[in-house]
């Protein structure tokens, strides 16, 4: 598949942006996820919507969903300037859903399917590379060197988010809003369904298989 236009669903904890390296590496495809670009606008001032809270930080550290109308707009400029993609983290609920239908096409839906007590373990554990965005595990992908990127050499920290507390809050989250996305993605007989209890790389290769 040239340029593919890939989207990877999953709770929170399941692997997405982990795999998601990997299809970037192996199909030269962008890597669009609205997590990071919203961490990258935590402060951003979004009080002319006149919503709960004035900033994306505030919805995130609350493990709720950031309004349609910021992360539609994110979604929109990114999917144009990219050629090939995998969609990380987005859509969310029903409403980024049909907007997402409005403004492209898709050539394969994943899904990578993880119960909940796994997914709060991966959550807490998770350390991402503050430069590079490398994610590990402290037991499941630990770096070489505690607190240091293997790929880059960068710090690793903590998300603000994965601490058990807002975890539990997320997939509660993703229950109510997303695992819908999933059910309508399963409807229409798009869905690859992945076991994503397997190791990376046994993952990595259900989707390589999915995909090629
Ligand atoms: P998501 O992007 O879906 O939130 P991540 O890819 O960041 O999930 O993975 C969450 C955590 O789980 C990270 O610490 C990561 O190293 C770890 N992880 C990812 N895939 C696996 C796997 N197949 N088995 C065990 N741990 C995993
Ligand atoms: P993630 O990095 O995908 O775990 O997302 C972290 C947080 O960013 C979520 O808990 C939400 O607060 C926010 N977020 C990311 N993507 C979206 C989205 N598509 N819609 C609404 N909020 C989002």
């Amino acid at each position: 598949m040239s340029n593919p236009h890939v989207l990877i669903l999953g709770a929170p904890g399941a692997g997405k942006g982990t795999q998601s390296r990997r299809l970037v590496e192996h199909f030269g495809v962008e890597h669009v996820t609205t997590g990071d670009a919203l961490r990258a606008n935590k402060q951003m001032d979004i009080s002319h919507l006149d919503l709960a809270y004035d900033t994306p930080g505030e919805y995130m550290d609350a493990g709720e969903l950031v309004p349609d109308e910021v992360v539609n707009e994110i979604v929109k400029t990114a999917l144009e300037d990219a050629d090939g993609y995998v969609l990380d983290g987005y859509p969310r609920n029903e409403s980024q859903t049909e907007y997402l239908d409005s403004i492209t096409d898709l050539d394969a839906v994943l899904y990578l399917d993880v119960e909940e007590e796994e997914l709060v373990r991966r959550l807490t554990g998770r350390r991402v590379c503050e430069n590079c965005g490398a994610t590990y595990h402290v037991d499941f992908n630990p770096p070489e060197e505690p607190g240091v990127c293997d790929e880059c050499g960068g710090d690793l920290y903590q998300r603000e988010d994965d601490t058990e507390e807002t975890a539990r809050e997320r997939i509660q989250v993703y229950e109510e809003n997303t695992a819908p996305v999933v059910e309508y993605f399963r409807d229409a007989g798009v869905l690859v369904e992945i076991d994503g209890e397997q190791t990376p790389d046994e993952v990595w290769e259900d989707i390589r298989d999915a995909l090629e």
